[in-house]
């Protein structure tokens, strides 16, 4: 029923643009985008794209199905009317034997006919010898059966009757024909476009599950990173002087803490205590970093996210050395109540709160004590981990 041998301009430009647009998927996720790899953003972009390709497929694959149904109901009628047709014609045929054959029925009857009148009285043999007289008592014993000849007339009637039905027949099946045909073209052009649309949903799907995988390999690679550099500097700590009771302007170094975001994708300065609007004065440190940059627990802990005007996004961590504060989160990486170990994926970075419109960053915070109780200015604390 499905050809695919039929092509056309239509569909050779779809399949241009098909090209292109897979070309360009390709190019663009071959062109790194920041020196990390991979973003989140990319591979939720390529999973929606591949998403959009699905849907694509999807109404193609029911035009498609649409057609072919379609294309079915034109064969039907078709066969419909090339059956009529042949037995219009049969009919036909069998009438125009019929004739022939009645036809030489009665010539053979007015023969017969005349014979016997020739041999009777009123005709001698003799007057056989003009053809005349002969073709003048052939057409009398002719006119004289005349039965048969309404027969002869009676068929030829139905003949031409059944010659009529068979030439309109004959051009029915000639528009269905046509229209089947064209049901059969657009019934491959729609098969075409679904088989292309297939096409792209496939190599989408696939960069989308590849990004997916390499994002979590380098997710997991990062975290094993932060693990190891948190055990260097425990030891270090152990085995070196005390770093735990800096205090001063820039804040104490808290042991055992490490950066927020992977080391060296960050920058920040000392802000502690810089004016902030309704006469606050800055109670943390702003880490810079890219949007949606991934953030991690500075410690084992337990995660409580949270909403407000000025913080946006929040995460309050929880742990056994102090409580830690992120704001101005673009999104949440774990759930509120979840138990996470330090150097797990946590957050994505953002501008969410009163840091709407700026650059991205976390605002953080660190409380020694708990939450509640007072915070310190973290500036040395991040700075000893993400410099
Ligand atoms: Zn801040």
């Amino acid at each position: 029923m499905l050809r695919k041998d039929k092509a056309n301009e239509e569909r050779a430009t779809r399949t241009v643009l098909v090209v292109a647009t897979l070309t360009a998927v390709v190019v663009a996720s071959l062109s790194p985008g920041t020196a990390l790899g991979i973003s989140r953003g990319e591979v939720d972009e390529a999973c929606a794209d591949s998403q959009e390709a699905y849907d694509i497929y999807g109404a193609a694959r029911s035009d498609f199905e649409v057609a072919s149904v379609a294309l079915d109901e034109a064969n039907a009628e078709l066969a419909d009317a090339e059956y009529q047709e042949r037995r219009i014609r049969s009919a036909y045929e069998a009438r125009q034997e019929d004739k022939a054959e009645l036809s030489t029925r009665v010539e053979s009857q007015a023969v017969e006919l005349y014979m016997q009148a020739a041999s009777g009285p009123s005709m001698g043999m003799v007057s056989l010898s003009s053809p005349s007289e002969a073709l003048t008592a052939y057409e009398f014993l002719r006119a004289n059966a005349d039965e048969s000849m309404q027969s002869v007339n009676d068929l030829a009637a139905v003949s031409s009757e059944l010659d009529r039905l068979g030439i309109t027949l004959e051009a029915a099946v000639g528009e269905l024909t046509t229209a089947r045909d064209q049901q059969q073209e657009q019934t491959a052009e729609q098969e075409s476009a679904m088989t292309s649309a297939l096409g792209a949903y496939d190599d989408l799907s696939d960069r989308c599950r590849e990004l997916q995988a390499e994002y979590e390999a380098e997710q997991a690679r990062l975290r094993a990173e932060a693990e190891e550099r948190a055990r260097q500097r425990a030891a270090a700590a152990s085995s070196g002087g005390s770093g735990g009771s800096g205090g001063g302007s820039t804040g104490p170094i808290i042991g055992g803490i490490i950066c927020p975001f992977t080391p060296g994708r960050t920058h920040f300065s000392n802000s502690w205590g810089a004016p902030r609007s309704g006469g606050r004065s800055h109670k943390g440190t702003d880490l810079m970093a890219p949007f949606d940059e991934p953030i991690y627990a500075v410690a084992s802990g337990t995660v409580s996210t949270g909403s407000s005007g000025l913080g946006g996004r929040t995460i309050w961590l929880s742990t056994s050395i102090g409580s830690f504060y992120y704001a101005h989160l673009s999104g949440f990486a774990v759930g509120d109540g979840a138990h996470v170990s330090q150097g797990d994926l946590i957050a994505y970075n953002g501008n969410t709160g009163n840091a709407s419109g700026g650059a991205p960053h976390i605002h953080f915070e660190i409380h020694p004590g708990g939450r509640g109780s007072s915070a310190v200015n973290p500036y040395n604390a991040v700075a000893s981990v993400c410099f």
